[in-house]
């Protein structure tokens, strides 16, 4: 049998997966198959860490946009609801027996530790699920860019940015039947043709730290452990793009 392509994984999931589809907040059911999604690639023996937006509670921008709040406070309550999305996540995981711990860029230290990079390796070695929150700890950017900075830190050896659609389409499949997936992408491709996938500070960091990045469907059971065993699944953005 063979073994997973990836030892050591950095899951990137937007608060839109904890949430049930076009909704808000959190849904026990999402959890319950994110949570058995990450226990199968726990199972291969892969170390997982995780990044979780905080979309399905608060976005900075669109707060401040709509309220008289600062833009800056709505970026750390934003933060604050990846913490709250953390949690919820720390608790669906270990309910199933997996071990996890909760790192925040921001102290909240009743709740859970700092971001302490060397601490958080250990926990991976360990085999325990290293769920980062508060993004980078910092306004105007976003859980992708600390995605990719917690990627870069802990020396993953892929990013996996989870979505609803099952890769990079060549136009929207949403709303175009003839879009096709494209299964391998390059770097430069992706920044240049502004793709979207994740923001360009996120793509650019992990081209520089030469971390592929796998942009696949949560939505399909077993997706994930089938990304982590290298199977043709989702869009692999690399160097070569080939
Ligand atoms: N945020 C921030 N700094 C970070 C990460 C997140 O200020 O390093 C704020 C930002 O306002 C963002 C919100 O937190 O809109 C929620 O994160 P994000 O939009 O990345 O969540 P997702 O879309 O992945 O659910």
């Amino acid at each position: 049998m063979p073994g997973p392509k990836y030892k050591r994984v950095l899951l990137k999931i937007s608060g839109e997966g904890l949430c049930s589809s076009g909704g808000s907040g959190i849904d026990g059911e999402e959890l319950q198959r994110l949570a058995e999604e990450i226990k199968l690639v726990v199972g291969l023996g892969v170390e997982l860490a995780l990044v979780v937006g905080g979309g399905n509670i608060v976005r900075g921008h669109t707060i401040a946009a709509e309220t008289s709040i600062e833009e800056t406070t709505g970026h750390y309550m934003g933060m604050l609801a990846t913490v709250i999305n953390a949690i919820a996540v720390q608790d669906t995981l270990e309910s199933k027996g997996v071990p996890t711990r909760v790192q925040s860029a921001i102290a909240i230290d009743r709740v859970c530790e700092p971001f302490i990079r060397r601490k958080a390796i250990h926990h991976l070695e360990k085999g325990r699920v290293v769920i980062f929150a508060a993004g980078t700890g910092n306004p105007f950017v976003t859980t992708d860019s600390g995605g990719a900075l917690r990627a870069s830190e802990i020396r993953a050896d892929v990013l996996l940015k989870a979505t609803k659609v099952d890769g990079v389409y060549t136009a929207d499949p949403m709303k175009d039947a003839n879009a096709e997936r494209i299964a391998h992408l390059s770097f430069d491709e992706v920044i240049n043709r502004r793709l979207g996938v994740m923001d360009v500070a996120a793509v650019d960091l992990c081209q520089r730290g030469r971390i592929p990045i796998v942009v696949f469907n949560l939505r399909k059971a077993g997706n994930m452990r089938a990304v982590v065993m290298g199977e043709d699944v989702g869009t692999i953005i690399d160097q070569s793009g080939k």
